[in-house]
């Protein structure tokens, strides 16, 4: 399905009256501009968090969306799962419009950061490598460590009350051309986007097989990555177990390229 202009405005995941969850939307624009990117925002009571609000070209849709839902001054948090241009792009744009929010990432890309114009940093939150937990209203964020998977220094993050776990590029897919969807339904189809992103971005099937067994005791409802399409229901299973069944990244890249 090509992307319809319907999905350029926040389409709510979750919502229990006092905690809500959105994906923050889509527009025909974003093929021309890279990799397909979903951005997530979480709500409880009067305060918000951001996750991976995005880069250059998006800005002005997320924010839009995101003001749509909550004051700037509500959004308490920006939580980053990794240093990548698709996901920290307009770090430095987030400062400005999110003025009173604490600004998330892990401790090892904090050095970086004035690189992309961040240069004063009172608000910005190192993630220690064992994660951390984020209280929102009267619920908690949990930042899942995720590292080499793909980033070394990696978060998830698991919103408790509505059971949603954002997994940053942990099942993202690569869409063909006009090609699109917002859920995954046929499982099967989507694994053929998912493997060659996985196989070559993952970085090891020990760390991978780790998360997955993390996750089937956390037992999320949802998984929700950063680009592709969000799990749910009985696809969170076939998902957990096809991520445990690949093979990738140093133990793929040694044999393709020197052999067994
Ligand atoms: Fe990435």
């Amino acid at each position: 399905m090509p992307i319809k202009k319907i999905y350029t405005e926040a389409y709510p995941l979750y919502d229990d009256g006092e905690h809500k969850v959105f994906w923050l939307g889509i527009e025909e624009a974003d093929e021309e501009h890279g990799i397909l990117t979903n951005q997530y925002l979480i709500v409880d009571g009067n305060e918000g968090a951001v996750l991976d609000p995005g880069g250059y070209f998006i800005f002005e849709r997320v924010a839009r969306n995101v003001l749509s839902r909550i004051p700037q001054v509500n959004i308490k948090y920006i939580l980053y799962s990794h240093q990548d241009p698709d996901v920290i792009g307009t770090i430095n744009l987030w400062y400005e419009e999110a003025p009173m929010a604490k600004i998330a990432i892990s401790n090892l890309w904090i050095r970086f950061l004035p690189h992309l114009g961040v240069s004063e940093s009172s608000r910005i939150v190192p993630i220690p490598d064992r994660g951390d937990v984020f209280k929102l209203g009267n619920s908690k964020i949990i930042a899942v460590p995720e590292h080499y998977l793909h980033s070394p220094g990696n978060f998830g993050f698991y919103d408790e009350k509505s059971g949603i776990l954002f997994s940053g590029d942990i099942g993202a897919a690569a869409f063909p051309k006009d090609e699109w969807y917002l859920f995954v339904e046929d499982f099967e189809e989507h694994a053929t986007y998912m493997e060659a992103f996985h196989k070559r971005y993952m970085s090891s099937t020990k760390a991978l097989r780790a998360w997955v067994r993390y996750v089937k005791k956390l037992n999320p409802k949802m998984i929700a990555p950063q680009h592709g399409a969000i799990f749910e229901g009985e696809n969170v299973k076939k998902f957990l177990d096809w991520l445990e069944s690949l093979e990738v990244g140093v133990d793929v890249f040694e044999k393709e390229f020197w052999g067994d």
